[in-house]
C-alpha cells in the first residue's frame, strides 16, 4: 500500500516545513488525490468519498490519480503513509497527518471475504472488512473540516464551504476504544426485505422498493455506518447457536435436548418451535459434540469461527432434567426457570474446558439474556467468555450499573452490550435518545469490549436523533450526551437553537413525564414488549397541543435564513411533524378493530403517498410493524378506501332449530324484518350484545345460527366502482346475502378466521336506480362467543 517513490519525495518536503505555521491556506485548483498504482477497496472508496466532500466544500472537483504528483500540486494521500512514519498498524486503526506539503490518510485496512463484486460491496461489510484508510478520511472529514452526516444519503451530508480551504498542521491517530461497533443495518437486507416487506401484502406497493432502489438504499445505509466509523476489531459469534441441531439430531440424539414440562424431550409445540427448543446443557455428550462441530466449522472459515458459539436457542423452556437442575442455583420458593444464570455459566465453564484441549485460547460466546440475564449467584466465570449482554431499555441507571458490577465479581471479564433499545420507536417522535444514550454509558463505565444494537429504523426525521448521537457515542465514548447532542441541533445551521426546542419538547414532555415514568405499565400491557404497549396505549401519551406547539418551534426554525441544504432538512421536519401528528390520530382511533372513524386512516395514508419521497422515513418497516400491530391504517393497507359504514345497530333473529334457510329468510322483505326482528348492537359478540333481559337469557351461551339486517343506501358517486362489504369480525361463519341473493360467505377455517377482517363483492347485486340496498348476514357459531362483532364498511377498491 505504501507508495515508496512518492513517500521519499514528501520526506524530503516535511523536513522544509516550518514548525510555527499552524494554519495554512490550498488553493482547490491545485488539489490532487493521489492513490496507490495498487489500491485495495478501501483506498478507492475512501479516494472517491474525500473527493466527493471536497467538491461540496470547496465547489471544485479534485481529480484522483495513481500516477506522480505533478510538481505544484497539493496532494492528498489516500491509503499511503509519509515515509518517515514506520509504526505498526493495529487492527482499524486510521492515521492522518496534515502539512503544508500535503495530506496523508491511512489505516489498517483488510478483506476477509473476497466474494463481493465491487469496491463499495466490498467496504460495507463490516463483518469481513477493516477499512482503516477509510475511517482515516471520514475522521480527516469530520475533525478538520467539519463534515457531518447527520442521516444516510448524499443529500444528508452537511459541511461549511470554504475555497480555499484552510487547513491546520495536525496529525491525529486513532484506533477505536470500542473494539464492536455496530448498529445493525438490516432494513434493506434481502433476507428482511423480502421476508417483512414484499411478502407483507397489506403494504401497498408504492412503498415497496424494487431489488436495484433495495441495494441502492442498502448501501447507502451501510456507507453511513462507515462515515459514522461503525465497524468491529474483533469477531464475536453471538447467534443462538442450536437452531438446526433438532433437524439433525432429535433423532438420533434425542438426549441432547430439554426434557420439558409434559416429561419429553422434545419442542413443547409442535410447529416451528424446532428452532426454539431449548438443549439439555449438562450432557457432556452433548458438549463434546459442539466442540468437534466447531473445530470443523473453524477448518472451513477460521475467521468466523474464532469464538465458540454456545448461544442458547431463542426459548425459555429450559430443561427440566435432574443433572440440569444440579446446576441452578435456586432462591427459595422460586419457581423455576426464575433465575437460569448458574446452569448456563455452568455449561459454558464445561464447554471450554473441553474446547481448550484442542485450541488452547478459546473464548466462547454466550448470551446475558432473559432467564440468565442476572448475574450468577455461586458459579464463578471463566474469563474467556464473551458475553452479549441483553439489559432492557426500561432498567434503571442503578439496576443496569448493579447488574454489570454484579457480572464483573463473578469474574466475567469481556461483556458486549446487545440491547433491543431501539425497537421501541412506533415512528412518532417520543425523546428517548437520553436514555438509550444513558444505558450506553453505564456500559461504557463498566468496561464493555463493544458494542451491537438491533437496529437502525430509519425513520430519520423523527428518531435520526437517537441513532446520530448513540453512533458519535460509540465513536468517541468519553464524550457526553449534551455535547453530540447540541452537534446535531447544529447541523441545522441557524435554525440550531430552535431544532434544540423542538426535540426537548418531546424529550421533557412526553419521554421524560408521561412515558418514562409509566414504564413498567406500557411493558406490561405490551405483554412484554413496550412498543407493542405504546401501540395499546392509543396515542394516551400525545395530544394534539403538543404537535400545535411542536410546529410552532419549527415554523420559526424555518423563518431563519438557511441554506438550502438546510432549508431542505427543516422542511422535511415540518412534513415530519405533521405526518407524526396524522399518525397520532390514527393510533388514537386504535386497531382495526376498534375503529369506528377511518377519515383519519384515509388521511394519513394520502398524506404517506404524497410526501413518500419527501421524509426519509423506512416506510416499509414502519407499515410492517404498524400491521403486526393492527394498527387501524391497515385498513387502507389492504387496497379498501372507505365508503361508508354501517350503523352498528342491526335486525336480529336467533334461530336455533336451523329453519331461516327453508323458510328463506334471505327474501324477507325489509318491512317484515324490521316489524319482527330484535335489534342488536354489532361491536360486540351477540352473547353480550342485548340488554332486554329474555334476549340476554337466551343468548347468553347461545351457540348455533343467528340472522342480522341491515339496509342501506349507496352513493351514486361509486357507481361504477368494485364495492366490497367489509366485516371487521365475525365469529365463526357467515354467508352474506344483498336484495335476497347470496353474494358470499366466509367459513371459519384456520384458527384465527374469527377475528380476522374480510371483504365480500357486491356492486354485481345493486339497483342504480333504487341504490337501497338490504343486506342480510346468516352467522353460525359452534362454540364460545358469536356473532358479527367488529364494524362494517362499504368500501371500494383504489
Ligand atoms: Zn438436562
Amino acid at each position: 500500500m505504501l507508495n515508496i517513490f512518492k513517500a521519499i519525495c514528501i520526506c524530503a518536503l516535511i523536513s522544509n516545513v516550518a514548525v510555527s505555521a499552524k494554519t495554512f491556506i490550498v488553493s482547490p485548483n491545485k488539489m490532487t488525490i493521489q492513490i496507490p498504482v495498487k489500491s485495495n477497496s478501501s483506498v478507492l472508496v475512501a479516494a472517491k468519498e474525500l473527493q466527493k466532500h471536497l467538491q461540496l466544500i470547496t465547489g471544485v472537483q479534485v481529480p484522483v490519480s495513481n500516477r506522480k504528483a505533478q510538481a505544484g500540486k497539493y496532494a492528498f494521500y489516500v491509503g499511503i503513509a509519509p515515509s518517515d512514519d514506520k509504526r505498526h498498524l493495529q487492527i482499524e486503526e486510521a492515521r492522518y497527518r496534515v502539512t503544508p506539503q500535503g495530506v496523508w490518510l491511512y489505516g489498517q485496512d483488510r478483506f476477509a471475504n473476497k466474494k463481493r463484486k465491487t469496491a463499495l460491496e466490498q467496504v460495507v461489510d463490516n463483518r469481513y472488512a477493516y477499512v482503516g484508510t477509510m475511517f482515516a478520511v471520514y475522521n480527516f472529514l469530520d475533525r478538520e473540516l467539519k463534515v457531518r452526516w447527520p442521516a444516510p444519503g448524499d443529500n444528508n451530508i452537511i459541511c461549511p464551504k470554504q475555497n480555499p480551504l484552510r487547513l491546520k498542521v495536525v496529525a491525529f491517530d486513532w484506533i477505536p476504544k470500542l473494539k464492536v461497533r455496530r448498529l445493525w443495518s438490516v432494513n434493506y437486507s434481502n433476507w428482511f426485505y423480502r421476508r417483512n416487506i414484499i411478502k407483507d401484502k397489506s403494504i401497498p406497493k408504492e412503498f415497496k422498493f424494487n431489488p436495484k432502489q433495495q441495494k441502492q438504499k442498502l448501501l447507502e445505509e451501510k456507507l453511513w455506518q462507515r462515515r459514522m466509523r461503525m465497524g468491529q476489531s474483533i469477531v464475536p459469534n453471538h447467534r443462538h447457536a442450536f437452531v438446526r441441531w433438532w433437524d439433525k439430531y432429535s433423532k438420533s440424539h434425542p438426549e441432547f435436548f430439554a426434557l420439558n414440562s409434559q416429561g419429553e424431550r422434545k419442542p413443547l409445540r409442535a410447529n416451528g418451535d424446532n428452532a426454539r427448543v431449548c438443549m439439555c446443557v449438562s450432557n457432556p455428550d452433548f458438549q463434546q459434540e459442539i466442540v468437534k462441530q466447531w473445530l470443523i466449522r473453524r477448518k472451513k472459515n477460521p475467521y468466523w469461527n474464532q469464538m465458540l458459539n454456545i448461544c442458547e436457542n431463542d426459548c425459555g423452556k429450559y430443561c427440566r432434567c435432574p443433572e440440569c437442575k444440579k446446576l441452578d442455583v435456586v432462591k427459595k420458593g422460586e419457581p423455576f426457570g426464575k433465575h437460569m444464570t448458574d446452569r448456563y455459566i455452568a455449561f459454558a465453564n464445561s464447554v471450554l474446558k473441553i474446547a481448550r484441549k484442542h485450541v488452547p485460547d478459546v473464548k466462547v460466546c454466550m448470551f446475558a439474556y432473559q432467564s440468565y440475564r442476572f448475574p450468577p449467584r455461586k458459579t464463578r466465570i471463566d474469563k474467556d467468555i464473551v458475553f452479549s449482554y441483553v439489559p432492557k431499555l426500561w432498567d434503571s441507571e442503578k439496576e443496569l450499573d448493579d447488574l454489570y458490577k454484579g457480572w464483573r465479581k463473578m469474574g466475567a471479564e469481556k461483556m458486549l452490550l446487545r440491547t433491543n433499545g431501539l425497537h421501541i420507536d412506533i415512528g412518532l417522535p417520543m425523546g428517548f435518545e437520553k436514555t438509550i444514550f444513558r444505558n450506553y454509558k453505564v456500559g461504557v463505565k463498566n468496561n464493555i469490549l463493544g458494542v451491537a444494537y438491533d437496529a437502525i429504523h430509519g425513520y430519520w426525521p423523527s428518531s435520526g436523533i437517537v441513532t446520530y448521537i448513540l453512533a458519535r457515542g460509540i465513536y468517541a465514548p468519553e464524550k457526553s450526551f449534551e455535547y453530540w447532542e447540541q452537534e446535531y441541533y447544529d447541523t441545522y445551521g441557524k435554525a440550531s437553537p430552535y431544532i434544540k426546542k423542538y426535540y426537548r419538547y418531546w424529550r421533557n414532555n412526553i419521554w421524560e413525564k408521561r412515558i418514562y415514568p409509566n414504564r413498567l405499565k406500557i411493558v406490561k400491557a405490551g405483554f412484554g414488549f413496550m412498543r407493542g404497549g405504546l401501540y395499546r396505549s392509543r396515542g394516551k401519551y400525545y395530544s394534539d397541543a403538543d404537535f400545535d406547539k411542536t410546529d410552532a418551534i419549527l415554523q420559526k426554525a424555518s423563518a431563519c435564513k438557511l441554506k438550502p441544504e438546510i432549508r431542505k432538512r427543516v422542511n422535511e421536519l415540518i412534513l415530519a411533524n405533521e405526518h407524526a401528528r396524522k399518525l397520532y390520530h390514527v393510533m388514537k382511533a386504535g386497531t382495526q378493530y376498534n375503529t369506528v372513524d377511518f377519515s383519519c386512516v384515509k388521511k394519513l395514508h394520502d398524506f404517506r403517498l404524497k410526501n413518500r419521497d419527501k421524509v426519509q422515513f423506512n416506510w416499509g418497516r414502519l407499515m410492517h410493524i404498524e400491521n403486526r400491530a393492527r394498527l387501524a391504517s391497515a385498513i387502507s393497507f389492504d387496497n379498501s378506501v372507505p365508503v361508508k359504514r354501517f350503523a352498528n345497530r342491526w335486525f336480529f333473529q336467533i334461530d336455533p332449530k336451523n329453519v331461516g334457510l327453508k323458510e328463506h329468510w334471505e327474501k324477507f322483505s325489509y318491512q317484515r324484518i324490521k316489524a319482527t326482528w330484535d335489534r342488536i348492537n354489532v361491536l360486540t359478540c351477540w352473547e353480550h350484545a342485548f340488554t332486554h333481559p329474555d334476549l340476554m337469557k337466551l343468548l347468553k351461551k347461545y351457540d348455533g345460527i343467528g340472522w342480522y339486517a341491515q339496509s342501506i343506501t349507496i352513493s351514486e358517486k361509486v357507481k361504477g366502482k368494485k364495492l366490497y362489504i367489509r366485516f371487521g369480525a365475525v365469529d365463526e361463519s357467515c354467508w352474506v346475502y344483498v336484495n335476497g341473493k347470496e353474494v358470499g360467505k366466509h367459513l371459519f377455517k384456520k384458527s384465527d378466521d374469527w377475528k380476522t377482517p374480510f371483504k365480500i363483492r357486491i356492486d354485481q347485486e345493486i339497483n342504480w336506480k333504487v341504490r337501497k340496498i338490504t343486506v342480510v348476514v346468516r352467522v353460525e357459531d359452534k362454540a364460545g362467543a358469536g356473532g358479527i362483532w367488529k364494524p362494517v364498511w362499504l368500501v371500494t377498491d383504489k
